[in-house]
Formats: structure tokens, sequence, C-alpha cells
């Protein structure tokens, strides 16, 4: 029986990497039934919304999406069509596994680490008032003088409800992974309610695990300089939303770059599987760019599924071509283009 999986070509390089990709799963021996659905600012242009009911509906229907990167078109009232998606499907989990690759460029070895992400609120919410607006200065008034005048202002939220779901699913991730450990990660010191709130959260649902699953917390500037000097220390990081966004290209960089970073958004019973990287317009149609970061997040998707032997299989293949280095592109230091590099995986698949 074929998996009916909703596909995304998105904007940019997007449509390149997501053909091939197609290409790489079918190599796996997997049945995919794909419905190809647009969003995006290519289809804006005719739907008059980057975001049209059509795709929602369709990821809804089918519970599963790969989608390529979408370039968030400017002044269209949408912040970012991605955020759009995660918020209207409530996929509250961002799931980035970072894991070094042999033969990538890096300075690090030994680093295999997974960030989840809380997906949904933090200064991400999109509550943001302009200078001199009516908000902003009720805001101010209401501050007691700790607001400069003439500020403009975003909203930092963050729930009990929230927090405690992403935490869960990182305890209950490590447990289904073997992982030894979950650090959370905020800037509690100084952000004592919406931050200190994420760790009172986060230290109840850990008592839960402490027998089977080891739970520390740093601070986000030390976590930085930790992550830079010694990154094979951490295991699972559990993260605030705006943290988390930074941490995970800070990731991404440990282990090669933006090419070969697969990421995931898990809501409860629905999942959009996406890159870490953008749709890169300027490299667009040019058959340049690394097509494993989306590759790698349809082996999260197979793995998903239930398909572990297929998801592993495929991992093997992405391993062995990043090790030859006969047949990667530009980003990984070699010349091939992102057909080759897709088709040598496919070859070893
Ligand atoms: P980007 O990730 O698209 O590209 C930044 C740079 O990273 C590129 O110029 C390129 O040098 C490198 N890069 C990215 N992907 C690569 C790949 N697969 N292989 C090799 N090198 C790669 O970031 P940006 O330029 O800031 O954003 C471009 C557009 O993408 C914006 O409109 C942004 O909003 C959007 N965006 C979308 C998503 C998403 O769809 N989830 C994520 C981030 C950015």
């Amino acid at each position: 029986m074929a998996y009916k999986i909703s596909l995304i070509p998105g904007d940019g390089i997007g449509p390149e990497i997501a053909e091939i990709t197609m290409k790489v799963v079918e190599a796996t021996g997997v049945k995919v039934d794909w419905e190809v659905v647009r969003a995006g600012v290519e289809i804006m242009a005719k739907e008059g919304t980057p975001l049209p009911l059509g795709a929602l509906e369709s990821i809804r229907r089918n519970r599963v999406a790969l989608k390529a990167p979408i370039t968030t078109p400017i002044g269209t009232g949408f912040r970012s069509v991605n955020v759009a998606i995660r918020k209207e499907l409530d996929l509250f989990v961002c799931l980035r596994p970072c894991k070094i690759y042999n033969g990538v460029r890096s300075r690090y070895e030994n680093v295999d680490l997974v960030i989840v992400r809380e997906n949904t609120e933090d200064l991400y919410a999109g509550v943001e008032y302009p200078q001199n607006s009516k908000e902003s200065q009720e805001i101010i008034r209401l501050s007691n003088s700790k607001i400069r005048e003439c500020s403009a202002i975003s909203i930092k939220s963050i729930s009990a409800f929230a927090t405690e779901r992403v935490v869960r699913y990182a305890f209950e991730y490590a447990l289904r992974c073997n992982r030894k450990k979950v650090t959370a990660v905020t800037k509690a010191n100084i952000m004592k309610c919406t931050d200190g709130l994420f760790y009172e959260t986060a230290r109840r649902i850990a008592r839960n695990y402490e027998d089977k699953i080891g739970y520390e917390e740093r601070l986000i500037d030390n976590m930085c300089l930790q992550l830079v000097q010694k990154p094979e220390l951490y295991d699972v990081i559990v993260v605030p939303n705006l943290y988390g966004d930074i941490l995970s290209d800070l990731c991404a960089g440990l282990v090669g770059g933006l090419g070969v970073a697969p990421g995931a958004n898990l809501g409860n019973d629905i999942a959009v599987f996406e890159a870490v990287h953008g749709s890169a317009p300027k490299y667009k149609g040019l058959n340049k760019v690394n097509p494993v970061a989306l590759i790698l997040s349809a082996k999260l998707m197979l793995e998903y599924l239930g398909e572990t032997n297929a998801a592993s299989r495929l991992e093997q293949a992405v391993s062995d071509v990043i090790m030859e280095k006969r047949c990667v592109t530009y980003d990984l230091g070699g010349t091939a283009g992102t057909k080759e590099m897709g088709q040598a995986i496919i070859e070893k698949l």
C-alpha cells in the first residue's frame, strides 16, 4: 500500500531539491503517492495568498507532509508562511537533529545532538506594537518607566501548557532513541517570569523520568559557548522558540552547514518535514545546492511512518556519498550538482 503524503515544492531552490528527494524516497522501496500542493510566492500571484486553504486541507487530510522551503513574501500580512503552517496545524515541536557525517567540512567530531524547539509561542507569536501606537503607549505606562518612551514593543509569552508538551516530547524522544540526557536552555536568571516558568515546568516533567533520563539546565549565552567548545557533551536540548531558532543554525554550523541540516515540525497527529535552510533564491534553477538537508528530512519522515529499515538504509547511503566525497555539492567541497548528488545517493540505495 502506498502512503499518501502532501508535497509542497516551495520556492527558490525548493522544486529542485523536492524533485530529487521524491526520487530518493522511491529508491528506498517505500511506496508514496505524493499529493503535490502549492504554497509560497509563486502561487500568491494566482490565488492572492501564499498559503491557499487547499494546501492546509491536504496536510490535514494526509497527516504527513514533506515541505521544501518557502520564501517569505514581503508586505502580505504573512510574517512567514512557514510560521503560519506551524501555527495553523498546531505543530508544537520543531525537531532538529544535528549529527556529523564523516567527510563534511567541520571543525568538530562526534557531534550527535538533537534540538527540540518549542514552535508555537515566545517572541515568535508575533504580538508586536510599533512605536507611538496606542498599545505600546499603554504598555509603557504600565511598565513604570522601565520602558523608554517611543519604544516599539514585542511581547514574549511562555505558557506552562506549551512548555509541558514540548518538554514531555523531549523526554519521550530521549527514551525512544536511547538518549541519556535532556538539557533545558533559557535565560531565566534575567527573564524570571517567562523563562522561569519554562524551567519550573521542565523540572516538574523531568521528575517523572529521573531514574531513566538525566536532566540539566544551561543559560542560553553559556550554552552557545559550550556548544562551540564541547558539543559532544550534549544530547537532547529542549528550548523556547527564539533561542531554538538561533541554536539550530549554530548547531547546523557544527555539523557541516545548512546543506546537511534536516528538521521536522510535529503536532499530536500531524507532521511536516522540512530542511532547516530557506529557499536560497540566488541559487534557484542552477542545480547547485545540496539536496541532503531535505533528503535527511525525508529520512525523519520514514522513521515517523515506522519505515525504520528504509530510513536507516537511506541514512547510510547519504553517509557513504558524503564520506567518499566524489559526488558532493560545493558546500561540501565538491563540484557535483543537486541532481548528480541525489543520483549518487540513489545508486547507493
Ligand atoms: P537560506 O537558508 O535560504 O540561504 C542562506 C544561504 O545558505 C544561501 O545563500 C546558501 O549559501 C546557503 N544554503 C542554504 N541552503 C543550502 C543548501 N541546500 N545547500 C547549500 N547551501 C545552502 O536563508 P535566507 O537567504 O536568509 O532566506 C531566503 C528565503 O528563505 C527567505 O525568504 C526566508 O524567509 C526563507 N526561509 C524559509 C524557510 C523555510 O521554508 N522553512 C527557512 C528559512 C528561511
